[in-house]
């Protein structure tokens, strides 16, 4: 038996559309079990960052699969929550920008990319006792995950949420959030590599009238039942 198993640990995916509250949710379940949080996002969101800094465009695969080959992503705890670091750099904050918003989900779509990006997130679940969340958690980078969640909320809330997150000087009005909001979530959706969809076997979760204690108790409570499942 694995050590892992032993010990009760499990690993949890939280899948769901941009802005559903993914990260904060995922983060507060990983402190409360002391699981180690990981934001796949942010992954995608560095090379997309790092692909506009040197000037390829997002939609040109091969050179935007070369350059993610060569870089050195790191996701590292902090008080916050996770920081980044691009070749070293921590790009935590830059990573968030509209201009990255804008052109993640062309990054994401690029096949070389996912491949290199899902292997790291694999290692990073191996020991178990992770809380990932992503678009295709569920579904292809932790198809055994013994807890798969679902996490959405109307694409009104959802910009609602973000806009509230948006520092002042990135911040677009309410209208045009929200149209970005859906196009992005089209493009994770409609993609032909690990697209965003529910997997089977997940609990869905439609935080639109919940509060995130709400979802995290319920995310937690669902995962002691898994838990002793899993034993
Ligand atoms: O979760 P977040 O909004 O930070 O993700 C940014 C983008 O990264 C998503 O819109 C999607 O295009 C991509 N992504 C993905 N697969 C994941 C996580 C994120 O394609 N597992």
């Amino acid at each position: 038996m694995q050590e892992s198993s032993l010990q009760g640990l499990i690993n949890i995916a939280i899948d769901g559309p941009a802005g559903a509250g993914k990260s904060t949710v995922a983060r507060r379940v990983a402190e409360l079990l002391r699981y180690v949080y990981i934001d796949t996002g942010a992954m995608y969101r560095a090379v997309t960052l790092s692909a506009l800094r040197a000037g390829i465009e997002p939609d040109h695969s091969e050179r935007v699969s070369r350059m993610a080959a060569s870089l050195d992503i790191r996701l590292l705890p902090s008080e916050n929550g996770q920081k980044v670091l691009l070749n070293g750099e921590d790009v935590t904050e830059q990573i968030r920008s509209r201009e990255v918003n804008l052109h993640v989900s062309q990054v994401a779509a690029v096949e070389q990319v996912r491949t290199q990006l899902v292997g790291l997130q694999r290692v990073l679940a191996g020991r178990k006792g992770v809380v990932m969340d992503g678009r295709d958690i569920g579904t292809h980078v932790l198809p055994d995950a013994e807890l798969k969640v679902f996490l959405t909320a109307s694409v009104r809330t959802r910009a609602e949420r973000r806009y509230k997150e948006t520092g002042q000087a990135d911040r677009i009005d309410l209208e045009q959030l929200e149209r970005e909001i859906a196009e992005r979530d089209q493009k994770d959706r409609e993609r032909e590599i690990s697209p965003l969809i529910c997997a089977d076997d997940a609990v869905v979760i439609d935080s639109t009238s919940m509060t995130i204690g709400q979802v995290v108790s319920q995310i937690v409570e669902l995962s002691r039942t898994k838990k002793v499942e899993a034993k």
